[in-house]
């Protein structure tokens, strides 16, 4: 679309732009070839849906669909403060997280300073930094995650914003602990460092750092989570920022009004409500991984290590022709060639039945 002739007016930034590729819906795929049960297994959803007390707390909702909702989101606020231990006004509720990080990107970047993330990172980071005018550093990833030497040795004068996903998106991999906080602990304190931490509830690897432990001690520090992955209450649009309340303040100055719905809001406290509902959706992670592990050694297939919901598979050939033939077998997985993974296929762990439709279909794909 660079031929596209207002681009001369649009704001700096916006000509490197493409537009974010979600995966398909599975409506969308059915109605293209005329087929149904496909599954989809592309956007690291929660396959168990979401708690039963956010459905319920949905439907008591329905009735206030005419009102605003609470802007300040008072009550969630609330709950996510005691939560984590802080006052309610580290809290930054989003519309999604996403929302968080594009609040971060408007307040900390503009023209002239740098965004700076790693080779494979979450596609929002560079969307969020060059829709402001910000210019991005890449630093090379090492073994498929992050190299937090090589990107501490590009924060300068100019580094407005360092963003971490741990684990990272679509890699799967995490930073250990002790190397995190050496990192964050090295950067300028007027250096605002992300960590996002979409997949928290899904990691069980010794050494792996709950970040929202350490805002006290770093003030430039934000930590993003979200209810669209466990909590599976993705359609709702529902994340947080929590950070030192100074930096909370500034954030809530971009905030939309009403950025978060009376549902969203309603679900995701119900939803913190129901602790079991995470377990077993761990639980049910837990032994979809072991199952896409154990079918992708048995075709011989090489994937990275994920700590997450997901798991990133080298096809061997280049990704797009596996993802078509994937697809007429009724089988949306997600290539990720647009994150500089030119042969991986990155596979959300479904349900037991779901996960074997998606080998035997990759088994005959790539036979
Ligand atoms: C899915 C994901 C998010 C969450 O996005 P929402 O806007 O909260 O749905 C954030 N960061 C990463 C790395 C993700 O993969």
């Amino acid at each position: 679309m660079n031929d596209n002739i207002f681009l001369g007016i649009a704001a700096p930034g916006i000509a490197g732009l493409k537009p974010y590729t979600p995966g398909k819906p599975v409506s969308e795929l059915e109605r293209e070839l005329g087929i149904s049960g496909s599954v989809k297994l592309a956007s690291n959803e929660n396959p168990l849906g979401c708690s039963e007390r956010a459905k319920a707390a949905i439907r008591v909702e329905l009735s206030q669909v005419s009102r605003y909702p609470d802007g300040s989101g008072y009550e969630l606020r609330n709950a996510l403060a005691e939560k984590h231990g802080v006052d309610a006004a580290c809290v930054t509720l989003g519309n999604g997280s996403n929302d968080v990080l594009d609040m971060i990107a408007r307040v900390f970047l503009r023209p002239g300073r740098e965004s700076l993330f790693s080779e494979h990172a979450f596609a929002v980071y560079p969307i969020s930094s060059q829709a402001v005018g910000a210019d991005i550093r890449v630093t090379p990833a090492r073994n498929y995650g992050y190299d937090l030497d090589a990107m501490g040795s590009r924060v300068g004068e100019r580094t407005g914003v360092v963003w971490i996903a741990n684990p990272n998106n679509p890699t799967g991999t995490w930073v250990e602990g002790t190397v995190l906080e050496k990192f964050i602990a090295a950067v300028p304190g007027n250096v605002i460092v992300v960590v996002d931490e979409a997949y928290i509830e899904y990691v069980d690897e010794s050494g792996y750092p709950d970040a929202s432990q350490w805002l006290s001690r770093y003030p430039n520090l934000i930590v993003t989570r979200t209810f669209s992955k466990a909590y599976g209450l993705a359609s709702l649009r529902v994340g947080y920022g929590l950070s030192h309340p100074d930096v909370a303040d500034l954030l809530n100055r971009v905030r939309q009004p009403f950025n978060v719905n009376s549902m969203a809001l309603a679900a995701a406290l119900a939803a913190l409500d129901d602790q079991a509902f995470i377990r077993r959706s761990v639980e049910t992670n837990r032994e979809g991984m072991a199952q896409l592990i154990t079918g992708c050694e048995k075709l011989g297939l090489g994937f990275i290590p994920s700590a997450g919901n997901f798991i990133t598979i080298d096809v061997g050939r280049p990704v797009g022709e596996v993802d078509t033939a994937l697809l007429k077998q009724g089988c949306i997985a997600r290539p990720v060639a647009n994150y500089g993974l030119a042969n991986h296929l990155r596979v959300t762990v479904g349900l037991q039945e779901e996960n074997q439709r998606f080998l035997r279909a990759l088994e005959k794909v790539l036979g």
